[in-house]
């Protein structure tokens, strides 16, 4: 028998297996309080499942236009425009797909070459590598820097280049919480136009923003509509992280690029959970304002707990996530040791931070997440008050 000599190609090679989800399976073997992966740990809405079930029932089973449901891409430019007052055109400017993930990994894709630059802010959302090497792009990193995630000016200028293509902006960020003001989106919008550059835009936490801070899409800011490709989801704001459907809007031409990606890909979302997505979407504003102000009570109660327990935070303006200095009693282990540790015994899970930078051994940090029940917080505390204990 001849062994196989080649195994994986070269644009797979330096993947690493994501440590977001590696922190799950390692909560799940040893029985630890899951605060690394984001999502709910609490039931998705009653009348959303119902939605779903109905749609089941109503045998919406097949395939669904490949571009998305036509009363989904409506319910999606409704939504921008009574929210935005952003005028989308469901025909030509809507893609439906597999999730924010798929979003953004099939307007990569569609849109930048090798060769190409795509700007990222570090610290950044794991699948942002993945996705700029898959289309054979370089990463250009800016840092946001602690204690508030500021853009420096000088830093951020100095990335964007002739061979500048796209910049990336999560916004509200994960894994700082940070919130993109409108100074820093303008300064932003300034360099794509500058430098005949796209912004690529991922507001999966748009809705999940605290103490006054406002979501603003760049897509809405003058000399924007035509060059921003925005990517969400109904994951975070539905809490059905496992439904796997999200959508892009962008100006038609570059909406073609993308579905014809996304076709190939995919095919298309599921199609019983995009007509319950539909439904979703005709919900008024008191839903969000109330998602808000429970995230709000849920960080608030693992602020304190972190606190109490020897954690100097990062509070976040937005977003479902804690950044954190590892406690000084334990700086002599790295971020990935200490997280080792710690769900271990006393067993929480936690993302190490330099999970979120391209080369930082250590960073000194760890990422919570607060999107969890009320219980499982708790419980979080009760661990995470044994850690000095000898
Ligand atoms: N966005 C979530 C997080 O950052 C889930 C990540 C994932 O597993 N895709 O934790």
């Amino acid at each position: 028998m001849t062994p196989l000599t080649r195994i994986g190609s070269e644009r797979t090679r330096d993947f690493t297996e994501s440590v977001i989800r590696e922190m799950t399976r390692l909560a799940v073997r040893h029985g630890a309080v899951n605060l690394a992966q984001g999502f709910p740990d609490f039931p998705a809405p009653d009348w959303l499942k119902e939605a779903a079930c109905e749609a089941v029932r109503a045998d919406v089973n097949q395939y669904s236009i490949t571009w998305g449901s036509k009363a989904l891409r409506d319910a999606i430019a409704a939504k921008y425009l009574a929210t935005y007052q952003l005028e989308v055109d469901p025909e030509r400017e809507v893609t439906v797909c597999c999730g924010a993930t798929e979003g953004m990994i099939a307007a990569l894709l569609g849109l930048a070459d090798p060769g190409d630059e795509v700007v990222v802010f570090e610290p950044f959302y794991e699948n942002y590598a993945p996705d700029t090497r898959l289309c054979g792009a370089t990463r250009k990193l800016v840092r946001l820097h602690a204690p508030d995630w500021s853009i420096d000016e000088q830093e951020l200028r100095r990335a964007f280049t002739a061979k500048t293509r796209a910049i990336i902006i999560n916004t509200p960020h994960n894994p700082t919480g940070k919130v993109f003001s409108r100074e820093e989106l303008s300064l932003i919008a300034e360099l794509c136009q500058e430098h005949d550059a796209l912004a690529l835009t991922d507001e999966i936490y748009e809705h999940i923003v605290y103490d006054g801070a406002q979501h603003i899409p760049i897509i809405t800011l003058p000399g924007m509509r035509e060059r921003t490709v925005l990517v969400n989801s109904m994951s975070k704001t539905f809490s059905v992280t496992g439904w796997r459907v999200g959508w892009v809007i962008a100006a038609p031409e570059i909406t073609n690029t993308i579905r014809k990606v996304h076709d190939f890909l995919t095919v298309g979302a599921a199609a019983p959970l995009q007509q319950a997505s539909a439904i979703a979407l005709t919900i008024g504003d008191s839903y969000y304002t109330h998602l808000a102000a429970d995230y709000l009570g849920r960080r608030d109660y693992l602020l304190n707990i972190l606190s109490e327990t020897g954690f100097l935070c990062y509070p976040p303006a937005g977003a479902y996530y804690v950044m954190a200095d590892i406690p000084h009693a334990a700086r002599t282990l790295n971020d990935r040791e200490f997280s080792q540790r710690l769900v271990l015994s006393p067993g929480v899970a936690v993302v190490p931070a330099s999970s979120f930078y391209e080369k930082e051994k250590n960073s000194g940090q760890v990422r919570f997440c607060f999107c969890k029940s009320y219980d499982t917080l708790r419980e979080s505390g009760t661990r995470l008050r044994q850690l000095d204990k000898p």
